[in-house]
């Protein structure tokens, strides 16, 4: 049975379609791994085996009617970010611990008319403000790869649990590097769509201006079929855009001769690792030796201010939008009080973790009459600069490549004294959200035995060119075929 667990989304889905499996056996496979591996890599913070088995036996029978689409019964982990009806959505928080949808996120929708078979709820940094799931009210998730070290964050349960074989697929979300930092870390492909491509409606707001859904994936192929069920406009968000949703698995042919690609200098920063530094330049290598043009004199000036300018936006953002957790309205609530501000005081003190805490802080100083100016909205006119920057490159180049973070995956409790150390391991995906454009995180080789990620960014909506490149690349390079020990 445990060998149903290796194989790749596009793979059961064949197997599926000729009858060699079903989707209660491969259901069965991973609700098995995942009672052999949790206790190590503790990522989920809700399992819905039952469910699962349910949607499994549902799946079968449309296989058997022939109306299976190529996510039909395959099992999955979603992010516990996004709302699922009736299943806990805690946003890694105790301030939502009890909290229980009523309603489905866009994307799951999406997912459930696809077939889609959900395994369980994903850890993460409480609100998805983190780097390292550290940040999780409940306990951190461990990096498959090496359990003393972090998974990346804030979406590190869904990494972790791809990468060890738990689920098949994972959904994250990624506000300033969510998805491509533990992708990275984990050796997997993540994507960060382009901003308005996928429905937010169902998702936990953390800073609405930069928050996207995306797929977590072991390989690029099945990184473009789940993004292909996700993607496409929703009036129910309102910065949703109405743009075609191509088949993206069509951009998977391997041919990147003649395609124009940038190397912006500022993203290889001072600190970075060596050895991160010369696996993503050996890719840069490999893309070249693949017939791309490569210019290694790119330069986007107004980059080092991306840091400041998300830690004004961000956590601005945050403060608007956790303000709804009152004690009335959603979650926790304080009762041991009959004094209205007590309650909301204590509420809040209780029912947030301290990153969250410190987030609201910023957030209120930054927009406090007196401070707007000088901080919010000097941050905006500096994202204007960025956008400009990128539109620029755009203009003469198909995509962006650089390294998803200076450094692998850190120790555990390393960086946790420190908040500005943590929040530099987001400096090379920060400025991608600010500008609102897509970029991915593929396998781009190994640094002392972790994993090291490769960034490819690209035009608004043009997410094409992102999966042409990175298909590519992994056909020449196979560094997605190397597992942790603990899944081989
Ligand atoms: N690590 C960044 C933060 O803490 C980004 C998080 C995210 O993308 N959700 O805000």
């Amino acid at each position: 049975m445990n060998h149903l667990t290796k194989l790749t989304v596009y793979e059961a889905h064949k197997m599926l379609m000729s009858r060699e499996v079903t989707s209660l056996e491969l259901t069965r496979a991973h609700l098995e791994r995942i009672e052999e591996v949790e206790p190590k890599v503790c990522a989920l913070i809700t399992r819905t085996g039952e469910l699962a088995l349910k949607q499994a036996a549902e799946a079968d029978r449309r296989i058997e009617k022939g109306e299976a689409g190529p996510l039909t019964g395959i099992p999955g982990i979603i992010k516990d970010v996004i709302c699922t009806r009736g299943v806990p959505t805690t946003c890694g928080s105790r301030m939502l611990e009890n909290f229980i949808p009523p309603y489905n996120a866009a994307v799951m929708e999406k997912l459930n008319s696809a077939g889609m078979v959900m395994l369980g709820k994903a850890n993460m940094d409480e609100f998805a403000m983190g780097s390292s799931n550290e940040n999780s009210a409940f306990f951190p998730t461990r990096n498959p790869w090496d359990l003393e070290r972090v998974p990346g964050g804030s979406s590190g349960g869904s990494a972790a649990s791809v990468a060890a074989r738990e689920g098949m697929f994972s959904l994250g979300s990624d506000t300033g590097g969510s998805i491509r930092l533990p992708a990275s870390f984990c050796n997997l492909v993540g994507l960060k769509p382009t901003y308005g491509r996928v429905s937010r409606y169902g998702l936990v707001a953390f800073a609405s201006s930069l928050d996207q859904i995306g797929p977590f994936a072991r390989n690029v192929t099945d990184a473009a079929l789940v993004f292909s069920v996700i993607a496409g406009f929703d009036e129910r968000d309102s910065t949703s855009v109405k743009a075609e949703v191509p088949d993206f698995t069509r951009s998977l042919n391997g041919d990147i001769r003649g395609m124009k690609i940038g190397v912006p200098a500022e993203y290889f920063v001072e600190g970075m690792q060596p050895g991160v530094k010369q696996a993503v330049e050996d890719s840069i290598k490999k893309l070249e030796d693949l017939g791309a043009v490569v210019d290694r004199n790119v330069s986007l000036p107004s980059t080092p201010y991306s840091l400041a300018v998300y830690y004004i936006l961000a956590p601005s953002e945050a403060s608007a939008n956790l303000a709804r957790y009152d004690g009335v309205k959603y979650g926790y609530s304080y009762t041991d009080s009959q004094n209205m501000w007590e309650v909301m005081e204590k509420t809040r003190q209780i029912g947030f973790g301290a990153e969250v805490k410190r987030r609201i802080m910023l957030g209120t100083y930054a927009l406090s009459a007196g401070y707007y100016d000088a901080y919010y909205l000097k941050a905006q006119k500096v994202r204007t600069l960025i956008c400009r920057e990128f539109t620029q490159a755009f203009s003469k180049y198909d995509a962006l490549v650089a390294p998803t973070s200076p450094g692998v995956a850190f120790k555990i409790g390393e960086k946790t004294e420190d908040p500005l150390q943590m929040y530099l391991t987001d400096v090379c995906t920060l400025p991608i959200n600010i500008a609102g454009i897509p970029a991915i995180s593929i396998p781009g080789g190994f640094s002392g035995g972790m994993p090291v990620g490769l960034q490819i960014m690209a035009k608004p909506f043009d997410e094409e060119t992102l999966f042409r490149l990175a298909y590519a690349h992994e056909q020449v390079t196979g560094w997605h075929n190397k597992t942790a020990e603990i899944s081989r």
